[in-house]
Order: structure tokens, then sequence, then C-alpha cells
């Protein structure tokens, strides 16, 4: 909790859950993440969290864009981020929004096969692209699973075919998993990617970028390694499987640049047992899965929760959403410590929630309204 949210929030009079985003930190993580890979451009990854005062510090700060969509690629442009700092990193993408990015004067695009390819060469004649290569994910606490990215042994005929119909083939991308506390995690991707560009090179074309991804974890229950030491391992593996042709980098970090600078203000709602022998209460808050924790599916992501009864005894909890849907339980299979003297009607201060809470809340599922932000 930074001291600039904690005096937001004593002055704050409205009612309702709401997630406080302090600039301040965000701005600090962006400078932690240029000194600790100097060599490397940020691509923010938008969807973390577009709110414009975000965007605009960050494109203030000289960062790039990781896009996902057309009215991304708008609100990076509206934050001032010129066309040639923005990538469309998502490898699904309508020809027609293809040609919409292009136009707006985006030459940069993810691929992960050559359908995507073909889509590309046709709405954005001559733009570069990267080829998405799998990545299993393991160390991560919200893996990307097997929705993105190609075999690596079938990226090279994917930039092949990009090379062939007038693209530029750029280079190739993979994202290691989202909060990822394993700091080696970029070796096995950077073999792989070595392994392409060599490919490449003797089918007559040369790579040149590498496409580092996201993964930097933001600060919940457990610790994480700082980014300096993200930084140190990459450098490792690229100079351990590049030697001394190190290709040119980007990252796209979105929860590390952001996750830590939140704190949601919510509300105990209700403490109750399901029988008179029940030894675990039940604590449901004004916010639960469809208000913005969304991340907290099959309990991957365990939010830090304070409250004003920190430092005396604790007991294990539910701890469910206010919503009329069974599946809006934040932790049961392992309970959350809470203390045992918590009332209905204490406010409560979730941290570590700047990152992927306002875009996951419902537009208005049983009538709740989406998560209020308000970045300082
Ligand atoms: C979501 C996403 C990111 C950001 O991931 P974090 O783990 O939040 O850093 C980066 N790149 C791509 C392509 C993504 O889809």
């Amino acid at each position: 909790m930074t001291a600039r949210i904690h005096e937001f929030l004593r002055h704050r009079r409205e009612e309702g859950p709401c997630v406080v985003i302090d600039l301040e930190v965000v701005r600090d993580n962006y400078t932690a993440f240029a000194r600790s890979m100097p060599d490397t451009r940020v691509f923010y990854a938008v969807k973390a969290n577009p709110d414009p005062a975000i965007l605009s510090l960050l494109a203030s700060l000289g960062s790039c864009f990781d896009t996902a969509s057309v009215a991304e690629v708008e609100m990076a442009l509206a934050a001032g981020a010129e066309p040639d700092r923005i990538s469309f990193g998502n490898t699904i993408k309508k020809e027609r929004d293809i040609a919409r990015a292009f136009e707006r004067g985006v030459r940069l695009f993810a691929v992960d096969c050559t359908a995507e390819v073909e889509k590309i060469a046709r709405a954005a004649p001559g733009a570069q692209v990267f080829c998405r290569i799998l990545c299993d994910g393991a160390g991560a606490e919200w893996p990307l699973s097997r929705k993105f990215g190609c075999a690596p042994e079938m990226a090279t005929d994917v930039l092949d075919h990009a090379h062939r119909l007038g693209l530029e083939a750029y280079g190739v991308s993979f994202h290691v998993g989202s909060q990822q506390r394993n700091v080696e995690a970029w070796d096995q991707a950077l073999a792989s990617a070595s392994a392409i560009f060599r490919d490449c090179q003797e089918r007559g074309f040369t790579l040149s970028m590498v496409n580092l991804g996201g993964g930097f974890p933001a600060r919940y229950l457990k610790p994480i390694p700082g980014v300096e030491s993200y930084g140190e391992a990459i450098l490792r593996g690229l100079v351990k499987h590049f030697g001394n042709q190190l290709p040119e980098t980007i990252i796209e970090p979105g929860r590390g640049l952001v996750g830590d600078a939140g704190i949601i203000e919510a509300e105990v709602v209700l403490i109750s047992k399901k029988s008179d022998d029940d030894d675990v209460r039940w604590v449901y808050l004004d916010i639960g899965k469809f208000g913005g924790l969304a991340e907290t599916m099959e309990e991957a992501i365990r939010y830090p929760i304070r409250t004003p009864r920190d430092g005396s005894a604790m007991a294990p909890c539910v701890l469910a959403g206010p919503t009329c849907d069974s599946a809006d339980v934040l932790y049961e299979k392992t309970p959350y410590l809470l203390p045992i003297s918590l009332e209905i009607g204490d406010r409560v201060l979730i941290e570590g929630t700047g990152a992927y809470t306002t875009t996951y809340a419902t537009v208005a599922f049983n009538g709740f309204p989406p998560l209020r932000s308000y970045v300082i």
C-alpha cells in the first residue's frame, strides 16, 4: 500500500469496491525494466490494464505497446504512441482488423500458422511478422496452455511462407506463462528460437528479433525474484544460445508493470457458517470473480488481503464473492487465513490488483456495476 493510495482511500466517499492505481509505482516498474534490460524494447501488454492515464504515462516514458485488437491499437495511438511503437501481438485476428490496423500505420504482427500469414500478406503487404512458438508454461501460476503458438519445428515453414509472400520475416516470439516465478524459464524457448534463426538462415533469409513475451511476476503472497534477476538470466540465455550474434529483443510485460501498482478496497458483506459444527467460516466480500477477481479461477492467483484486524488470531475461511453464481468462490480448496475477529462491514484491502482486474469485471452480472477504477 502506498501512502498516496492510503490518502486517496481515506477521503473516498463513494460506495462499493474500487481499485486504485498509483502511477508512481507504474513509473518505477517501467524504469526497473528499462534499467534491467537496457538493450530490450518494452511493449506494454495493454490488456493488463488499458486505463488511458497508464497508457499516456508509459507512452511518455518511451514504452511501446503490445495490442490484441483494433480498439487496443486505437487506445495506444490516443495515448501518444506512434504506430511504429505498436505491435498487433494477437495471433488470432480477422483480416478486416489487420487491414484496419495497417491503415492506422501498424506494421508489426504476430502469427503462428500459414493461414494467418496469408491474411497479413493480403491485408498488410510488406509488414513485419514474428512467429509465436509454443511454450509449456512450467513454473507459471497462470500458464497460457496450447492456445497460442506453433511447435518450434513448424515455425521455420511459417516464416518462410511469410518471406515468400513479400512480408518481412522478422523474428520469433513466445510467452513463458504469466506470473512466471522461475527466472530460468526463458532458456528452453531461447534454444528453440536460435534453432529457428539458423534454419531460416539456411533457407536464405535472416531473422532479427526475439520477442521474449511477458511472464514477469507481480508481488502476491509468495516471494518473487527481482526484475534484475530476470534480466540477468535472460541475457545469460541469449549469450548461451546466440553467442556473439545477439538478436534484437523485445519484452511484453503486463502484470509485472502494473500488478503491484493497484489495490482494491472491498467490504465484508457477510460472515456465516454452514452448520453449527462447521469450523470453517464463509466470508463474503462485495467483490468476486465477476467483479474483477477472475484470476482466482482454479485459485491460480492468491492475492494478499489486509484487514483492519490484522495481528489478531487467524483462522481459515472460504472466501467468496457477492453474486448468485456458485462459481463465484475465490478460495475454498485452499482456505484463506483471516482474523477471527473480522466483522461484517469491515473494509479489506486486496493487494497486487493493478493487472487483469478492471478488464475482467462483468458489465452488470446480478446488477453489480463493473469495477470502479481510480488512477492517481
Ligand atoms: C497477456 C500477454 C502478455 C502479458 O503477459 P504478463 O504475464 O502479464 O506479463 C504479453 N504478451 C502477450 C502476447 C500476451 O498475450
